[in-house]
């Protein structure tokens, strides 16, 4: 059987073969959904995350002629067998009792912990999907070092998985919080400000002045806290507390729908601690603020 891109024909023999561990499991992607097994209705939040999404090697020879690639992901993570991140080119029809979920869903029904491990498959299957020819010279790249490089073969150019960093910042200022709503459709939470550290800054540099862009005031006493994978498709996120330092507020239109400083007392609707890094920095502040009143 064929993979259906005739232009890089993968046997099931080679397919299989590359997954030497007979314990190894898979985790299956199509399109911008994970394939999770099917459960009873009402047992979807009762049961493990990670119960539902390894599927075993096994499945590969149902599902070889739909497979677009196979990428190893880390033994790591807490795992006894090899990971595998599947990417299929259709939908086999063979595979049933499924259950296909966003991965942004998964992580808002399941929190980060349970999240990870798709998070860190969907980054290596976006990176595939996104650098399928070169940038340099238009050739079609072909997987190489099983599938972790790719590499093209008309200008020897080798693509790593790229990752994009960001910084996400809390501005503070004794009791008060610095919080904005984002101007794009659908957001309904106030959070922290956040935005792409631009070629040539530091991350402090990129604090300062996305919060200068975005608000309108000056920040000091930027300091790191924690980071966090953001795999929507590939960032990762830095995380800073700064202290207010002058200026008024003056929320960009074009990036908030509102900005505003909220007591430490009296937040709106935020991030969840569970979800992301920003709702970490906010409940970690505004935690130990209270604490000492
Ligand atoms: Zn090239």
């Amino acid at each position: 059987m064929t993979i259906p891109d005739g232009e890089n024909t993968v046997t099931q023999s080679i397919l299989t073969s590359r997954v030497c561990d007979p314990d190894a499991v898979m985790l299956i992607f199509y399109q911008n959904t994970v394939v999770l097994k099917a459960l009873p209705r009402g047992e979807e939040f009762d049961t493990p995350v990670t119960d539902t999404m390894f599927w075993p090697v096994s499945v590969l020879a149902e599902i070889d002629s739909y497979v677009e690639t196979l990428i190893p992901i880390d033994v790591a993570l807490g795992s006894k067998n090899s990971i595998y991140a599947v990417l299929l080119a259709m939908w086999p029809e063979t595979l049933t009792d499924t259950h296909a979920v966003a991965t942004r869903q998964l992580l808002m029904e399941r929190g980060f912990e349970a999240f990870s491990l798709v998070g860190r498959a969907s980054q290596w299957i976006n990176w595939y999907r996104f650098h399928r020819f070169c940038g340099a010279c238009g050739c079609k790249n072909e997987a190489i070092r099983n599938g972790a490089l790719l590499f093209c073969p008309g200008c020897e150019t080798e693509y790593y998985p790229r990752i994009n960093p960001c910084i996400i910042v809390l501005v503070t200022d004794a009791n008060r919080v610095l919080l904005a709503r984002s101007n794009r459709r659908g957001a309904a939470f106030f959070s922290c400000l956040a935005g792409f550290i631009e070629p040539g800054e530091t991350a402090e540099e990129a604090v300062a002045r996305e919060v200068y862009e975005e608000a309108g005031i000056q920040v000091t006493n930027i300091r790191y806290v924690k980071s966090q994978p953001w795999p929507f498709p590939s960032q990762l996120m830095l995380g800073f507390y700064a202290d207010y330092a002058g200026g008024n507020l003056n929320p960009c239109p074009e990036e908030l729908a509102e900005a505003g400083w909220f007591d430490v007392h009296s937040l709106p609707t935020v991030p969840s601690p569970t979800i992301s890094v920003a709702g970490q920095l906010i409940e970690e502040y505004c935690r130990l603020k209270i604490h000492k009143d």
